[in-house]
């Protein structure tokens, strides 16, 4: 080897011994949203939301049984029926009241969150505190659906095609009868929706408008409103957000939702979400606490609202729908986010 070659190999080698303990530093770094995305029953332990909606995760999860008298749960296959018991109970009542008093057959469920929250291998930035749930617009059928069935079954967006103008072939009075529900709640503290259902909204609610200010529009949303409740009592680690102030929020903030600005295609590189280059250090450290917990015994025991009608004792030691569903053929998981 000649002398310049071999100095060459040399330098070459020694470029590579410096710079490697940083190459599997850096790899070795687990992402916060594999380690949570990976947990699929939640940390018993009492519950807690830690960190922000789109920076945290919660302990004591329940989750909202696949079935109600008033609900059904959509996209089973990911394990997103998850959340603080606030927020399940939260679920219920407006899926009870939206049957009894709004003119709503039922609550079609998508995402909660995860077991333990955290952020997630697909979708949504938020819903990591089990503070968030997506409700479709789409009222629940009159019969109950297979699982395949809530795998495919595609709703319905309540914007017409390529506008940001509500259908009015699909938009009802129960519509805006289940969001002032939802937001007559003391707990919920937003409600989002797409900025064309917003305008709708501020263009026909006649009489008491205070609700309208808990409705906040955002990307998204056409085909499912998203519920957020408040920090709950006890939930000292739990960031609040900021306020929504006060007025209906029919003014210029949702006026911007109409210019071309917020629809704007990004330019230059694009920047990676937050969710996928988040690690445990972004998270409270409570976090890894939450990760590491041991486990309740088994999903049904920590599954609420299994029936008007169930007996809570029986609910847990007879074998029910919901530890049934591992034994069924395995659902295609990649789905496009909501
Ligand atoms: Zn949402």
């Amino acid at each position: 080897m000649p002398a310049s070659k071999w100095i060459r190999a040399v330098i070459a080698a020694l470029a590579l011994a410096v710079s490697a303990p940083h190459v599997p530093a850096t790899a070795a770094e687990p992402l916060a949203k594999d380690l949570f995305g990976s947990k699929p029953l939640p940390a018993a332990m009492p519950p807690k939301a830690y960190g922000f909606y789109s920076k945290g995760c919660f302990s004591g999860g329940v989750a909202i049984s696949v079935d109600g008298p008033n609900w059904q749960a959509m996209r089973l296959s990911r394990n997103r029926r998850w959340g603080h018991p606030e927020l399940v109970q939260t679920l219920e009542r407006l899926a009870r009241d939206g049957a009894a008093k709004d003119g709503w057959n039922g609550l079609m469920i998508g995402d909660l969150s995860q077991p333990r929250g955290g952020p997630m291998l697909s979708g949504h930035a938020s819903h990591q505190i089990g503070l968030d749930a997506d409700i479709w617009f789409t009222p629940m059928p009159d019969r109950r659906l297979s699982v395949p069935e809530r795998e495919s079954f595609a709703p319905k967006s309540m914007i017409q095609d390529g506008g940001l103008t509500v259908d009015d072939r699909l938009w009802t009075p129960a519509h805006a009868a289940i969001l002032k529900r939802a937001a007559s709640y003391g707990n919920v503290e937003r409600i989002l929706v797409h900025p064309g259902i917003k305008k709708k909204l501020c263009e026909t609610v006649k009489g008491d408008r205070g609700w309208l200010n808990k409705i906040r529009p955002f990307w998204g949303h056409d085909y499912h409103f998203h519920v957020r409740i408040g920090c709950p009592a006890g939930s000292v680690g739990c960031k609040e957000q900021e306020s929504t102030g006060s007025g209906d929020g029919c003014d210029k903030s949702l006026a911007w939702w109409f210019t071309e600005e917020p629809w704007r295609p990004a330019t230059g590189p694009q920047k990676p979400r937050a969710r996928d280059v988040m690690t445990m250090k972004a998270l409270p450290k409570e976090c890894r606490v939450v990760l590491d917990a041991p486990s309740p015994r088994s999903e049904a025991s920590v599954t609420v609202g299994l029936s008007a009608t169930a007996d809570p004792v029986e609910a847990t030691s007879v074998p029910s729908a919901m530890q049934e569903l591992p034994s069924l053929p395995p659902l295609p998981s990649d789905r496009p986010a909501q």
